[in-house]
């Protein structure tokens, strides 16, 4: 019960990466140093993880520069090297995002290798995440579909098979994140689910879907300061995932404003509460912790619970990484505790 996870990605050592930097550029030259780094930084995340009292570890995405750009990179029918500039998420940024140029196919597999190196090297459970077909379809600029639905299909079954081979390779968790979801609301009813029910299709393992909203990055804290007191995007899209295939929904709670209360939406999911700010450098204490954890109880039952962070740690620098990892930990423990009773 309250089984602690983190949403995904974990800050890169210094030796292998840009520190506290998205899209930071690799520090050892590429072939055999940079693989070799990658490796030994998938094995520290993975120590540290265990040593901070997570349950269910990732191997924090050590081997990609971008959630969503490192799946794609080995994906046939887009174009990398002449990027072009889009805003993404409705504009809230720009980004220089691959042009899709041809019918998307995956000719080989993506992150086998890298799940099966952290299977090997952790007894506990283990999550991998993927990016989920619409916030894909948002970080590409499409110049052959000319429909966003179509590509998301298209990119959905890529997904399925590339997920399939990762439960093959002992991973416990699917997860896929979909930070779009609460850009297009609508799209999320028309297309958004039925691409991700796509993408899970067939699996036995668990499966989860993270949504939020962002990193703590400028332009992110900028259009949450104009979203107003409360956040209720997920009002709309929380009854479309508790209707869905999906095993569990990931989402910010802690410092966000979204009304607790809609997590009592999700039906029978188990949530991953956010409970640790990845936007702030302020470590939580255990017992801030746990009062999230506590709040969340009013409307999800503690088996369904799993504390977790609110999104990806890949800006953080590490000491503070793994400082809110450990009060994370210990404020699960805290309510476990008090529900085991004296
Ligand atoms: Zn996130």
């Amino acid at each position: 019960m309250l089984e602690t996870t983190i949403a995904g990605s974990l800050p890169k050592p210094s030796w292998l990466a840009e520190p506290e930097a998205l899209w930071a550029a690799w520090r050892p030259e590429a072939g055999d140093a940079l693989d070799e780094a990658k490796r030994d930084a998938t094995r520290l995340v993975l120590m540290e993880q265990e040593d901070a009292g997570i349950d269910i570890v990732t191997e924090g995405e050590q081997s990609r520069q971008h959630f969503v750009h490192g799946f794609l990179e080995t994906i046939s029918g887009l174009d990398f090297v002449n990027r072009k500039r889009i805003g993404i998420r409705a504009d809230r940024y720009e980004a220089d995002c691959p042009r899709v140029i041809g019918p998307v196919a995956r000719t080989r597999p993506v992150h086998g290798g890298e799940a099966r190196f952290a299977r090997a090297h952790t007894t506990r459970k283990l999550k991998f995440t993927l990016p989920g077909p619409m916030t894909i379809v948002d970080t590409v600029a499409d110049e052959h579909y000319g429909d966003r639905a179509e590509l998301a299909m298209a990119f959905a079954a890529l997904l399925n098979d590339e997920a399939r081979e990762l439960e093959a390779a002992g991973v416990d968790v699917v997860q896929f994140d979909e930070p779009a979801y609460n850009v297009y609301m609508d799209d999320v009813k028309t297309w958004g689910i039925r691409s991700l029910e796509r993408a899970i299709a067939g699996l036995g393992c668990q499966t989860a879907i993270h949504i939020c909203y962002g990193y703590g990055i400028d332009a992110n804290r900028q259009w949450k300061a104009g979203l107003g007191g409360e956040w209720r995007q997920y009002e709309e899209t929380f009854p479309v995932l508790a209707a869905s295939a999906i095993g569990q929904i990931s989402l910010e709670c802690h410092n966000s404003r979204v009304p607790m209360s809609l997590i009592g939406l999700l039906g029978d999911k188990d949530v991953l509460v956010g409970a640790v700010d990845v936007a702030s450098d302020e470590i939580e204490t255990p017992e801030q912790v746990a009062a999230v954890i506590r709040e969340a109880m009013e409307f999800v039952p503690p088996e369904r619970i799993q504390p977790c962070t609110n999104c990806g740690m890949v800006p953080l620098g590490r000491d503070v990484a793994y400082a809110k990892l450990r009060a994370l930990a210990a404020g699960a423990a805290i309510v476990r505790a008090e529900i085991a009773g004296p």
